[in-house]
């Protein structure tokens, strides 16, 4: 199938052309036609399968076909939330790149950035915003911009919206928006709380499912690699430097993880650059533009601060530290093999994580290969001892919330996510949590 026979306009056409796309996704080629025709699509597809453009096309198309008289300002009729910063940046780019021949207009409404700019441009009135949530409710709430036109509402990536403890405000925000408008959910994995959120959203949706559910894409070739805490930085920059590697995303738990890394991969020779909530939005900006036009050839990043980025064909995807949340772990190595080209996601595992790559081969429901020699003294990743549910750890004496209904319950609840950094960034408050 060809993007022409999607029934895309000539002005469209030409966009997707200058970007050498040769066909249309499987998620461009399902959700495209059902867009425009001006159907409700609950898409189940994960990063990297093309679903920007799957969305972003069709929505262009039609704020160009069921054109307004011209009014003064502009009011705003597509609407695109997303959970973070760099995803609303990624996705604006997007609306640019696809609708560059379109007089249309847009732009990105995230926090951790001067409120004021954002506060005149809006004033001036854009036909399409990208927003992480918490931001566009200060600017709603300043009167800096008025929803009540919306025809179109995207939520990007709300999986991870609702990981964050977004719900509240989507709910706010769904309030401020006509009833009568066309819905879109994308989301990575289908959990019950996304089938509920869908169920409220959406009205009589068309069921698009590119990749199984929680399916990694299968052009990513991942490794497990057993060993102990202690090795890993040495085996990290063993690999990047006996596979002479250019561009590795390293995920790692936590800032202060981050941060002691890039330096000690620094000290390793190897130029590093971390990516977590505690820069500010500049430093991030300069890390991650290093980072694209190969100045570093690491960036060693927490979940959310890598969230959402968009790298052209990155080779290499390296689980530092497993995600504590299993779906996390779909998420990171999404980053790699994107859109057809081929990735490897190697994840250093360490005894003390067995029970974390259990959840997660469990929600995969395989097994991820172990490599034989890692040439270290081999571990065992058998789970033997899950912690019992917030039973205090023997040397330490802490609660362990390790079991995995304390870490939902820290997930389901807002005040106790770790992820809260775009939502406090977005307000303008304290930076971020991670
Ligand atoms: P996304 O899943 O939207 O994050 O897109 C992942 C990557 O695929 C982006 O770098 C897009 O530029 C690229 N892409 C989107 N559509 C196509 C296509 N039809 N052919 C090739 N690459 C594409």
């Amino acid at each position: 199938m060809s993007f022409e026979q999607l029934g895309l306009t000539e002005e469209l056409l030409k966009a997707v052309a200058d970007q050498g796309y040769a066909t249309p996704t499987p998620v461009q080629q399902q959700a495209i036609p059902l867009i425009l025709e001006g159907r409700d699509v609950l898409a189940g597809a994960q990063t990297g399968t093309g679903k920007t453009a799957g969305f972003t096309l069709p929505l262009l198309q039609r704020l160009m076909v069921h054109s307004m008289r011209p009014q003064k300002p502009r009011p705003v009729r597509a609407l695109i939330l997303t959970p973070t910063r760099e995803l609303a940046v990624q996705v604006y780019e997007s609306v640019k790149t696809y609708g560059k021949y379109l007089p249309l207009h847009a732009q990105a409404i995230y926090g951790g950035v001067n409120i004021n700019w954002q506060m005149r441009n809006l004033r001036r009135g854009c036909d399409i915003i990208i927003a992480t949530p918490g931001r566009l409710i200060d600017h709603v709430q300043q009167k800096n911009v008025d929803l009540s036109k919306v025809e179109m509402l995207v939520l990007d990536e709300a999986d991870r919206m609702l990981d964050m403890g977004f719900m509240p405000d989507i709910r706010k925000i769904i309030s401020w928006v006509p009833a009568d408008r066309q819905n879109l959910l994308f989301s990575a994995t289908y959990s019950s709380e996304i089938k509920g959120l869908a169920a409220s959203v959406l009205n009589d949706p068309v069921e698009v499912e590119v990749a199984r559910q929680n399916a990694t894409a299968d052009s990513i070739t991942e490794k497990v690699y057993g060993i102990n805490r202690e090795y890993k930085r040495e085996l990290l920059s063993y690999l990047i430097g006996s596979g002479n590697w250019k561009q590795v995303l390293v995920f790692v738990r936590t800032k202060h993880g981050a941060d002691r890394l890039e330096k000690q991969l620094q000290k390793d020779g190897i130029r590093a650059g971390a990516l977590h909530g505690d820069k500010t939005q500049g430093a991030r900006n300069k890390v991650l533009e290093y980072f694209k036009a190969g100045k570093i050839a690491v960036l060693v990043a927490t979940d959310i601060a890598a969230r959402g980025l968009d790298i052209d064909q990155l080779p290499h995807v390296v689980n530092f530290d497993l995600p504590q949340v299993a779906e996390d772990y779909v998420h990171r190595i999404g980053r790699t093999g994107r859109a057809g080209s081929s990735g490897e996601a190697l994840s250093l595992v360490c005894p003390e994580e067995a029970y974390l790559l259990a959840e997660i081969e469990k929600l995969l429901k395989r097994q991820i290969p172990r490599v034989a020699d890692t040439g270290y003294e081999p571990v065992s990743l058998k789970v033997v001892d899950m912690p019992k549910k917030n039973a205090p750890n023997k040397t330490t004496g802490k609660k362990d919330y390790r079991h995995k209904k304390s870490i939902d319950r820290r997930r389901a609840s807002p005040g106790n996510s770790a992820d809260k950094e775009v939502r406090r960034g977005s307000r303008g408050k304290a930076r971020a949590a991670r």
